[in-house]
C-alpha cells in the first residue's frame, strides 16, 4: 500500500481521495479549504497543513484541481511537488486542463526524472464516490504503468490514450460532445413539456429510445426520473456550469489550433458563457435548462 499526497479536495477530489483510502492506501489530504480537509480526515486520511505537509515523502502525488494556472502553479511554483516530491514518487494530475499546461507540467516533470501522467477523469460527483470514473491517461507507456493501479481504485477503466496531453485532448473532445448532448437533453425536455408530455414518462421513452445518453439517464436535467441528479438538489453542483464553461474554451482553442470546424461546439460555448453570465454561475451545468426555457433572461 502507498502513502498518496492527494491535493484538490472539491466536489470530485473527495470521492476520489476517500477511494483511496478504502483501498488501503494512507491518504495525506491537501486542500487551500481547510474545511475540505476536515471533511476527509473524518473519512480516514491524515490532514496536511500545506503543499510540502503532503508531499514530503510520499509515494505517489494525485492533484485534482480546477484548471490549468491551479496545476502549474502547484507542480512548477518555487516549493512546488518538482521541488517536494521524493526522485521516485509517481505523479498523476486528473484536472481537466489545457493540453499545453499538461505537456509543460509533463516535460518539466520528465526533465527532473518523474513518473508523470496527464489522467482526466469523465464521469461526475456520483462517479468519484462510486469509484466508477473513466480515466483518459496521456504519458509513457511505463509511466502509465504505474499509474495504472493507483487509478483502478477510484475508476471502472483506466484507458492510455498516447503521450503527454493526449489524456487532456481525449477529455476535451469528450466534454463537449456532453456540452452539445446536455444542451439537446434540456432542449427535448423542454418542448416535451410544453407539449404536455409528463417528465417520467418523456423520459421512460427516451431512456429506452435513440435519444438516451449519459445527460438524461445519469443527469436528467429536469428533477424526478434521475434521483441523485442535481436538477433534484435544485442544480448545486456536481459538475459546476463555469466548469463546463471552462472545457467548451479549451475546445474552441484547440479547435483553432487544430484548423477544425465544430460549429455546434462553439454554439454551446455560446449558450454556457449567457448561462453563466445571467445567473448560473454558482450552478450545475445541468441548470441551463432553466436559461433555455427563458427562466434567467
Ligand atoms: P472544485 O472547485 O469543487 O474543487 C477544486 C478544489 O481544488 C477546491 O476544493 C479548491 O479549494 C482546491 N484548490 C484550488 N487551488 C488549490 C491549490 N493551489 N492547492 C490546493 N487546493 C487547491 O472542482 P471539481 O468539480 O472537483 O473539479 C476538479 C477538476 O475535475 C476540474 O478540472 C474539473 O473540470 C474536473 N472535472 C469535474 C467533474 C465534476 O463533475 N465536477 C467531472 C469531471 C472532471
Amino acid at each position: 500500500m502507498a502513502v498518496i499526497a492527494f491535493i484538490g479536495l472539491g466536489n470530485m477530489g473527495s470521492g476520489m481521495a476517500a477511494n483511496l483510502i478504502k483501498a488501503g492506501h494512507t491518504v495525506r489530504a491537501f486542500d487551500l479549504n481547510k474545511d475540505a480537509v476536515a471533511l476527509l480526515e473524518q473519512k480516514g486520511a491524515t490532514p496536511a497543513t500545506d503543499l510540502r505537509n503532503a508531499v514530503t515523502d510520499a509515494d505517489v502525488v494525485v492533484t485534482m484541481l480546477p484548471a490549468g494556472q491551479h496545476v502549474r502553479g502547484v507542480y512548477l511554483d518555487d516549493g512546488g511537488v518538482l521541488e517536494l516530491a521524493k526522485p521516485d514518487a509517481i505523479l498523476i494530475d486528473c484536472s481537466t486542463i489545457d493540453v499545453d499546461s499538461a505537456r509543460a507540467v509533463a516535460d518539466k516533470a520528465s526533465a527532473a526524472g518523474f513518473a508523470f501522467v496527464d489522467a482526466p477523469v469523465s464521469g461526475g460527483v456520483a462517479a468519484a464516490e462510486g469509484g466508477t470514473l473513466t480515466f483518459m491517461v496521456g504519458g509513457p507507456e511505463e509511466a502509465f504503468a504505474k499509474a495504472e493501479p493507483i487509478l483502478s481504485n477510484m475508476g471502472k477503466a483506466v484507458i492510455r490514450a498516447g503521450d503527454a496531453g493526449a489524456g487532456q485532448a481525449a477529455k476535451i473532445c469528450n466534454n463537449m460532445l456532453l456540452g452539445i448532448h446536455m444542451i439537446g437533453t434540456c432542449e427535448a425536455m423542454n418542448l416535451a413539456l410544453k407539449l404536455g408530455l409528463d417528465p417520467q414518462n418523456f423520459y421512460d421513452i427516451a431512456s429506452q429510445a435513440s435519444g438516451q445518453s449519459w445527460s438524461l439517464t445519469s443527469y436528467c436535467p429536469v428533477p424526478g426520473p434521475v434521483p441523485a441528479a442535481p436538477s433534484n438538489r435544485d442544480y448545486v453542483p456536481g459538475f459546476a456550469a463555469p466548469m463546463m464553461l471552462k472545457d467548451l474554451n479549451l475546445a474552441m482553442q484547440t479547435s483553432k489550433s487544430a484548423g477544425v470546424n465544430i460549429p455546434m461546439g462553439e454554439k454551446a460555448q455560446t449558450i454556457y458563457d449567457a448561462f453563466v453570465d445571467q445567473g448560473g454561475e454558482a450552478m450545475d451545468f445541468s441548470g441551463v435548462i432553466k436559461w433555455l426555457a427563458g427562466e434567467m433572461k
